[in-house]
């Protein structure tokens, strides 16, 4: 059985990894000349849009599904109904639209950000009439890793702000003053069933996920991100993994994102919970049963970004797993991970500490 993934970048290659123990095979596609997946599986090397690459994946694969959901959705709707594409285009369309995404949250009674679409200086004046300063301005679309977004405080900012944006149709949302992040991870089958990770607590800089540490939380918090989750996931009739991103204040969840796939704040299921995202989401998308979706422990997973420490140094940690998405260093970029999966919080945290202390040091950890 092939599993045809349009993206062939760390989530990709994660997909695979997670994929080849179950006997599967994998064929991707994607521009990059030598992308983190390329050392696993061939890659149609085209652009996301091109209908006859596209067609020749879906030929090839019984289901196509997408390690980035900035993709065209018009071009995958073009494979018809015989193509088993998962998740829904109606939900990777809602992901990549942040109003839509804003709407479908209140429809759902999903508490999220006050917010006002925003495509015309005039609108901009208006939305912050209406919700004040500080608020974020963000691209409507194709923003990921604080990438498109601008913090509003004054109003040389507003006027920085719409020079820097006010090309492409906006969304304009209060400054949430939040206590910390969390995101929720479910995954449903083709059947209905479902399972859901526990909290994941999120650690940003510079708008990138740092480190994140899980299980988090207390049963009300879990409980009420996972009834969340599983509304998002019933409302499209799902299929795969999805993630939702929440701000915590005062006790209370307000939703920022969702994302229709396998997430960053997921990477510690590969070593910490009984089934990872990964596999998981291929089980979802085949219509195998789901595995169960518990933590074995305390997990903390630190992004590696920017530059990638030697390997030895790494290693030299007793329990670190490490993960290397074989990509060409740049400042910003994601280029692997480690997870250390502990029986013990406080050990875990430790370790955790110790290895961003070493790794990080510019980073302040809640
Ligand atoms: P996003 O691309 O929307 O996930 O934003 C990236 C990061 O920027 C978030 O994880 C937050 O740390 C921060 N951020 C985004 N929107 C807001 C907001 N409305 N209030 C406070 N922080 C925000």
């Amino acid at each position: 059985m092939t599993v045809g993934i349009v993206g062939a970048g760390q989530l990709g290659r994660m997909m695979a990894l997670a994929g080849y123990p179950l006997g599967l095979d994998f064929l991707f596609l994607d521009p990059a000349e030598q992308p983190p997946a390329a050392q696993l599986a061939p890659v149609l090397k085209s652009a996301f849009t091109n209908d006859d690459a596209l067609g020749t994946l879906a030929g090839r694969c019984e289901v196509v599904t997408i390690d980035w959901e900035n993709i065209s959705v018009e071009a995958l709707r073009k494979l018809g109904r015989e193509t088993r594409v998962s998740p829904p285009l109606r939900a990777i369309a809602t992901a990549q639209d942040r109003v839509r995404e804003k709407r479908l949250f209140e429809k759902l009674a999903i508490t999220t950000t006050r917010w006002r679409a925003v495509s015309s200086r005039r609108q901009l004046d208006s939305a912050i009439a209406d919700i004040g300063l500080p608020g974020v301005l963000k691209t409507r679309r194709m923003g990921y890793d604080g990438k498109g977004q601008a913090v509003l405080r004054t109003a040389a900012d507003v006027d920085r702000g719409w020079t820097l944006l006010g090309q492409v149709p906006l969304l304009y949302e209060e400054l949430v003053p939040f206590d910390l992040e969390v995101s929720v991870i479910g995954v449903r089958g083709r059947s209905g069933e479902s399972q859901v990770y526990p909290l994941n607590h999120n650690v940003h800089s510079g708008g990138i996920l740092r480190l994140t540490r899980a299980p988090y939380g207390n049963a009300r918090l879990n409980r009420l991100a996972r009834q969340h989750v599983l509304a998002v996931m019933e409302h499209f009739r799902y299929v795969g993994v999805l993630t939702i991103e929440f701000f915590v204040r005062g006790g209370r969840l307000v939703a920022n994102e969702m994302a229709p796939r396998v997430h960053n704040s997921g990477h510690w299921t590969i070593e910490g919970a009984v089934t990872s995202q990964f596999e998981n989401h291929l089980r979802a998308i085949l219509g195998l049963p789901l595995g169960d979706a518990r933590a074995k422990g305390y997990s903390a997973m630190i992004n590696l970004i920017g530059a990638m420490p030697g390997r030895a140094a790494l290693l030299r940690h007793p329990g670190v797993h490490l993960h290397d998405y074989a990509k060409e260093p740049r400042p910003g970029r994601k280029l692997g991970h480690l997870t250390v999966v502990e029986d013990d919080a406080g050990r875990c945290e430790r370790q955790a500490r110790r290895l961003l202390a070493e790794l990080a040091p510019e980073i302040h950890i809640p």
